[in-house]
């Protein structure tokens, strides 16, 4: 439950998930990358190391999304939700 499995670096944008100093959680830092904010929590890392990179194609839509969708956390929603479809494709 607690082994230390080491998490793989952010597919998008090849960074490092950061260790929480109180927390067993990590997390992404701010980069402006479609992931930055998010929390992979112990029960997530297998997860979220099987997380494939998505196609150039997807990453372009995303950032199209997060450009032109004026609500900046909408957009990173519906850009995270559309790399998660893309990942599914490959
Ligand atoms: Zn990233």
């Amino acid at each position: 439950m607690t082994e230390s499995v080491g998490l793989k670096p952010c597919p998008l944008c090849g960074e490092p998930l950061a260790q929480l100093a109180d927390n067993p959680d990590h997390f992404h830092p701010f980069t402006e990358c479609f992931l930055e904010g998010m929390r992979v929590t112990p029960d997530q890392v297998a997860a979220w190391n099987r997380r494939p990179t998505p196609s150039p194609e997807a990453v372009e839509a995303a950032r199209w999304i997060v450009a032109y969708v004026p609500n900046h956390t909408q957009g990173y929603t519906v850009a995270r939700a559309l790399l998660d479809l893309a990942k599914d494709q490959t």
